[in-house]
C-alpha cells in the first residue's frame, strides 16, 4: 500500500468529538500515516498541538485563519512566537486574506469592508513575520482575493515559504507561485465531475511541487461528497492525481511525502 499524508486537515474540530480514535485508526488502515492539524486562531492553535502531543502520527501549523481575522488581537506575534517553537509545530497557518464574505456582502458599507480588508492584512503580516522569524514556512488560505494575497507575500519571498492550499485558481496563478519556490496543494475537489480546472492545474504542476490534503471535515472527494472528510479519504485524491499525472500511487507517494518533508522540516 502506497503512503500518503493529510498535510491540512482541522482535526481540532468539534466534527470528530465523537470518533476521534476511530477517526485515526481509518487513516492509518488507508495508508495515511501523518496528518497535520491546521489552526484557525490561537486557541484552535493550542488544541492542534495538545493533539500532536496526545499522537505521534498527528503535527500542528499554528495560527489564525483570515476568516476569524476581524475578532483577533491587536498582535498575536508574542504568542504566535511562544506556539511556533513548539517541537510538533510544523509550519504557520492557516493565514491570508479571504475576501468570500465581505461585509457590504451583508448590508455593510464600502468602509466596513475596507476596515475588515485592512483587518485581515495587519493579521496576515504578523503571521509572515513570525514565519520569517522562526524559520517556519506558512499554509497560505486566499478565497477571492488572490491578487491581494499575492502583493502581501512579495517582501517575505526570500525569508520563508508559502503552500498555497487547496489550489484552485488558473495555470497562469500556479506559475507566479511556483516561479517564487512556493507550493501549491490540491484536495478532493481534484475528484469532483465539475473540477476539470483543478485537474488542469494538478496536469500543469511538477510531481514534486505539489502536497496533497484533504482540508477536512471540509470537501470530501467522490464517491464521499456531501459527506463529513476525514484524512483517509487522502487514498482517494491520491488516486485521482495519479490518473493526472500519468504516475503510479508509489510514484506518487515518493514525491509528494519527499516535498512535505522538505517543506515541513519539523515533520518528523
Ligand atoms: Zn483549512
Amino acid at each position: 500500500m502506497s503512503i500518503f499524508y493529510d498535510t491540512h486537515a482541522h482535526l481540532d474540530y468539534d466534527d470528530y468529538k465523537a470518533d476521534f480514535a476511530d477517526v485515526l485508526v481509518r487513516a492509518q488502515a488507508a495508508g495515511i500515516t501523518k496528518i497535520i492539524s491546521i489552526a484557525t486562531d490561537l486557541d484552535s492553535s493550542r488544541r492542534a498541538l495538545a493533539l500532536a502531543e496526545k499522537h505521534e502520527m498527528i503535527f500542528a501549523a499554528v495560527g489564525w485563519h483570515p476568516g476569524n481575522a476581524h475578532a483577533a488581537p491587536a498582535d498575536i506575534r508574542a504568542e504566535l512566537r511562544e506556539l511556533a517553537r513548539h517541537p510538533k509545530a510544523v509550519a504557520i497557518g492557516e493565514c491570508g486574506l479571504d475576501y468570500y464574505r465581505l461585509p457590504s456582502s451583508q448590508g455593510g458599507s464600502a468602509e466596513d469592508d475596507a476596515r475588515y480588508k485592512q483587518k485581515q492584512a495587519e493579521n496576515f503580516r504578523q503571521q509572515l513575520e513570525v514565519a520569517a522569524e522562526t524559520g517556519l514556512n506558512c499554509v497560505i488560505h486566499q478565497r477571492r482575493s488572490f491578487d491581494d494575497t499575492f502583493a502581501q507575500i512579495q517582501p517575505f519571498t526570500q525569508k520563508t515559504r508559502g503552500v498555497f492550499h487547496c489550489f484552485g485558481e488558473s495555470v497562469e496563478r500556479l506559475q507566479k507561485i511556483l516561479e517564487l519556490g512556493w507550493l501549491v496543494s490540491y484536495t478532493g475537489i481534484v475528484t469532483f465531475k465539475n473540477g476539470q480546472n483543478i485537474r488542469d492545474a494538478v496536469a500543469a504542476t511538477p510531481l514534486d511541487r505539489f502536497m496533497l490534503e484533504t482540508d477536512c471535515p471540509y470537501l470530501a472527494p467522490v464517491p464521499y461528497r456531501g459527506k463529513r472528510c476525514e484524512p483517509a479519504f487522502v487514498k482517494e485524491i491520491s488516486e485521482t492525481a495519479a490518473q493526472v499525472k500519468r504516475c503510479s500511487l508509489d510514484e506518487l507517494s515518493a514525491a509528494t511525502c519527499r516535498t512535505a518533508h522538505d517543506f515541513f522540516p519539523k515533520l518528523t
